[in-house]
């Protein structure tokens, strides 16, 4: 997904560097410095065309969906059906009945522990996560291990950050009723090799999840190519808004899952003797959802559509080879996370300060990055650290942004001689 393309003719590199002034909120100053961005694996900045769309939707056409039949209601219902319809589109799913509108990636999780793990998982069984899961792809299974009585097997990595699949296939035993992995680690940047692990996986009948929050901006996904069973990512990661994600699930396994929430537009039929459920994806999607941030994520997918891929890949990939590079440069500094495959991701930690003094001082220079342990504290025990500073870029993001940020590296480490 990520092998570095040549630059497509459609989309000019000069486009790509431009996408920058379609985002209001980076054209500001913070502490007297432009501000320069580097927490995206946090979320994303939102472009105009998104911001506009929800203002459009609350100023023009507020109105609840699906029960009414007045115009307004028609309109807000064929605008936010159309959102579903455009990421059905991106990721290739193969009916508008796969993509479930959720909260986010930790909803969607959630969601199919609780009902197709509740249902499908038994005592003495087993799920099979990696050591590099944001705790959203932990715990919501621990808690499931609490109900059921089942039991969790990791997948370790090795000290680059990269998934030890040697064993993979003693792992997968008899018992392991589920497989869910993050494809790219928030707190390392690797992109795992997911198609191999669904593909061992399918071979012994196990279903697939795939925690696609920090690759969905960064690549192509085609859910019917990768044959994952369930997908979910997040929309304020892909310059959406944040309170609304996508959970795609096969339609045959969808169907044969209870639903996670009671109530309004998830049910058929009501009567105090027996309830029956709306047909997909209505049966999870319980009460009013989120309409304004359903068309904002379709106009976010939209905006990040009209970009070449390949180029946006390419982008980020040179911002990646470059400020590894550059970040070397700096006396006491080691990389958090060195896999072949990545996203423009770095984690880092300086010898002999603390990462929350780096952000901190990073701050005063206008610079936003993250310090902490990212939620991935298990990462963070792997390398006996308490936690990293994460600077996490997109194709919005320049090499002057990196060069800024190294020679402000180079003034925490004066500050702390
Ligand atoms: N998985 C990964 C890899 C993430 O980076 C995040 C967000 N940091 C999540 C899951 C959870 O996403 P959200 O908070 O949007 O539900």
């Amino acid at each position: 997904m990520m092998n570095q393309p040549l630059l497509h003719k459609k989309d000019s590199l000069t486009n790509i560097e431009s996408a920058r002034l379609s985002f209001p909120a980076l054209d500001q100053s913070i502490n007297d410095h432009p501000l320069v961005y580097f927490d995206n694996a946090a979320t994303t900045h939102k472009p105009l065309s998104v911001l506009k769309s929800i203002d459009q939707f609350y100023s023009s056409y507020n109105s609840n969906v699906h029960r009414g039949v007045h115009s307004l209601s028609q309109k807000a219902t064929e605008l936010y059906e159309d959102a579903r319809k455009t990421i059905q589109g991106f990721i290739n799913a193969e009916s508008t009945q796969e993509i479930i509108f959720v909260k986010g990636t930790t909803d969607a999780i959630n969601l199919i522990a609780q009902t197709y793990g509740r249902s499908n998982i038994q005592a003495g069984d087993e799920i099979l996560i990696t050591e590099m899961e944001h705790h959203s792809n932990i715990v919501p299974w621990q808690i499931l291990a609490e109900q059921n009585d089942c039991k969790l097997n990791i997948i370790p990595f090795n000290d680059n950050g990269e998934l030890i699949l040697e064993n993979i296939d003693h792992l997968l035993t008899s018992k392991t009723k589920l497989v869910s992995i993050v494809h790219a680690s928030n707190s390392l940047g690797t992109i795992n090799p997911i198609e191999t692990i669904i593909r061992k996986a399918h071979l012994k009948g196990i279903p697939v999840i795939i925690d696609a929050a920090q690759s969905i901006q960064h690549g192509k996904i085609d859910v019917q190519k990768l044959d994952c069973d369930f997908l979910a990512f997040s929309g304020h990661k892909i310059y959406g808004p944040t309170g609304i994600g996508v959970l795609y699930g096969k339609k045959a396994l969808l169907e044969k899952m209870p639903p996670y929430q009671g109530g309004g537009d998830m049910i058929s039929y009501v009567s105090f003797e027996k309830t029956t459920y709306n047909e997909l994806p209505y049966k999870f999607e319980a009460g009013t959802p989120n309409i304004a941030g359903g068309i904002g994520l379709g106009a976010a997918i939209e905006f990040f559509q009209s970009y070449n891929i390949n180029n946006i890949i390419a982008k980020e990939q040179a911002l990646l080879k470059y400020g590894q590079q550059k970040l070397l440069e700096v006396p006491g500094l080691k990389l958090i996370g060195t896999a072949e495959n990545k996203t423009a991701l770095f984690s880092f930690v300086l010898k002999g300060i603390h990462p929350h003094d780096i952000g901190t001082i990073l701050n005063q220079y206008g610079i936003a990055v993250r310090s902490g342990h990212h939620c991935t504290q298990p990462v963070m025990t792997h390398y006996k650290i308490p936690a990293t500073v994460r600077a996490s870029l997109v194709f919005y993001n320049t090499e002057r942004e990196i060069d800024f940020l190294v020679e402000k590296l180079h003034a925490v480490n004066e500050v702390f001689k």
